[in-house]
């Protein structure tokens, strides 16, 4: 299956009860060949509302730290989420909701073939790094798996929630840029 059938695929999901109360499936952003991926973990009220990942305030944060290490949605990454339909009232993803979507970032990543996979937020590394990944000790390091590099950073939301932890994550994008000039080639 190509990426654009994919896509036309996973908008009309309804393999769980999200998409009741979803206004659109947030399918991802960014180009097919990008061989950095950023995943969070679902869309959010205005995620929901534009079918775009990573909107709104914490979206535009998240696109300042991208930025400063001459990374973008249009040219050279790709941003998802684990679920791809918003949880009413940001609830946190029901188990059989994760199940039912997952395949679908499997899917994502099996036609991107990322180099590397950044986590934003716990919820996110948990399910793609280890089980008890604890965000705040062990965000900025790279995990190996399958292949492919792991990092977990701190969710663009909760920074908006404590700023001072704004450095910590800038830190880990200057560590991500390192790690990308070691192992990508020159469109980054
Ligand atoms: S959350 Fe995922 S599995 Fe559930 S309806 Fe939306 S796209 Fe389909």
């Amino acid at each position: 299956m190509d990426f654009e059938s994919l896509k036309q695929e996973c908008l009309a999901c309804r393999k769980c009860g999200l998409c009741e109360t979803r206004q659109n499936v947030v399918f991802g952003m960014g180009v097919s060949n990008a061989e950095v991926m950023f995943i969070g973990e679902g869309p959010g009220q205005n995620e929901d509302e534009q079918g775009l990942p990573f909107v709104g305030r914490s979206g535009k944060l998240l696109d300042q730290y991208l930025e400063a290490v001459d990374l973008f949605r249009d040219k050279n990454i790709f941003i998802a989420n684990i679920v791809k339909c918003r949880p009413p009232k940001n609830r946190d993803p029901l188990p059989e909701e994760w199940a039912a979507c997952m395949p679908w970032l499997q899917e994502q990543f099996e036609l991107i073939r990322p180099k590397i996979v950044v986590c934003l937020g716990r919820i996110a590394a948990q399910r793609l790094i280890r089980s008890d990944l604890s965000v705040t000790k062990e965000h900025g390091q790279f995990f190996e798996k399958d292949g492919v590099l792991y990092m977990a950073t701190l969710h663009p939301a909760a920074l908006l929630r404590n700023p001072n932890n704004k450095p910590l994550a800038f830190a880990d994008f200057i560590a991500l840029r390192e790690k990308i000039q070691e192992i990508c080639d020159h469109t980054y």
